[in-house]
């Protein structure tokens, strides 16, 4: 025989909550954690507010009423918390950045940074905001498709900027682990009143690191930012051939500092 919820019970901190069976149990207005049916006993919700609440275990009724009051108000709040708004969606973008900005792994997002986040909206700001703040997407794959939409993201902007300036390419070259030579494309362009440097690309040169590999990447990479741009460099090959040939003749490692100039 299922127990049913005396209103004297909200002295012992407790709120009535019907669950989808229609049995009633207890609900603490304080700390939100709804119990079992056979908890609707006075002794046990009074263990509960004692040992859970214990600053609170003199308070009046007044008290009480307010808390399930404010707690009911809340309601709202959660359900529409639910869905992702759009203060939700940020925040798990900003938490996904700082995360690649730190080079830290994906999954700290779920396991450290929200439960910290919970107890310190629970600590500061009360229950209700815990409980949104526990809604935050933050899963691995979550925070790795946000990295990808910022790297994106950051990838247009450049190419836009590029595209409306003048701009100057340096390359660089590099050896991965499994010593495989890179080539490292910089451009410097002019923003506003600023002089901005990007790191356009970083290609693998997939057979050796001749003039021809290193003229077909770096053409490639400005082909996508600027047709316009890139087209002067096709339309000269010989310049920017005997450009690259003359760097690579002495080595990969003296493109290291070549700084090309295409379009100006
Ligand atoms: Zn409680």
């Amino acid at each position: 025989m299922a127990r049913k919820y005396q209103p004297v019970f909200l002295n012992y901190v407790f709120t009535l909550n019907i669950d989808k069976h229609n049995v009633h149990r207890p609900q603490c207005v304080i700390c939100l954690d709804v119990l079992a049916n056979e908890s609707l006993r006075p002794q046990k919700l009074k263990r509960h507010l004692e040992k859970k609440h214990g600053d609170h275990v003199n308070k009046s009724r007044e008290f009480f009423l307010q808390k399930e009051h404010e707690m009911n108000n809340s309601k709202s709040v959660m359900s529409s918390a639910v869905f992702p708004s759009n203060g939700l969606t940020k925040a798990s973008y900003l938490v996904a950045e700082k995360i690649a900005k730190e080079k830290k792994p994906y999954t700290i997002a779920e396991q450290l940074i929200l439960p910290c986040a919970k107890a310190m909206c629970r600590e500061v700001l009360g229950e209700t905001a815990a409980s949104k703040i526990s809604t935050n997407p933050l899963s691995a794959d979550t925070i790795r498709r946000r990295i990808i939409d910022m790297g994106e993201d950051i990838e247009h902007q450049l190419y836009a900027n590029l595209e409306a300036n003048k701009f100057v390419v340096q390359l660089d070259e590099s050896m991965d682990v499994a010593q495989k030579a890179l080539i490292l494309i910089f451009v410097r362009y002019r923003h506003g009143d600023d002089f901005m440097e990007d790191l356009l690309a970083c290609d693998d040169l997939q057979t050796k690191t001749t003039a021809g590999e290193i003229f077909a990447v770096v053409n490639k990479r400005i082909a996508v930012v600027n047709n316009f741009k890139a087209e002067s460099m096709i339309s000269e090959p010989r310049y920017a051939k005997s450009t690259i040939a003359l760097m690579s003749t002495i080595h990969i490692y003296n493109v290291a500092h070549g700084t090309f100039e295409f379009g100006l």
